[in-house]
């Protein structure tokens, strides 16, 4: 299986990457909206799976429940 993305590590540092989307702290990341999670994002490529792909952490698993600066919304 795909490593999972650290997010102590420095590109999740970077994007803000959070694997508990409710957990990100608004005042530090004013985009986040609740409802946001890499599931409904139009980068995930995990489907309905726990773990998937994104395109910004190659070869890495985000959490369908995760969130980082980079969200957008599918569809
Ligand atoms: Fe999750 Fe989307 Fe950020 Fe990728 S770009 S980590 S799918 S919120």
């Amino acid at each position: 299986a795909m490593a999972k993305v650290d997010e102590n590590g420095a590109q999740a540092q970077g994007l803000g990457y959070r694997h508990d989307a409710t957990t990100i702290d608004t005042s530090a990341q004013p985009r986040y909206a609740a409802g946001q999670q890499c599931s409904n994002c139009a980068l995930w490529q995990g489907g309905d799976a726990e773990w998937g792909g994104c395109p910004l952490f190659a070869g890495q698993q985000v959490k369908a429940t995760g969130w980082c600066t980079a969200y957008n919304k599918a569809g």
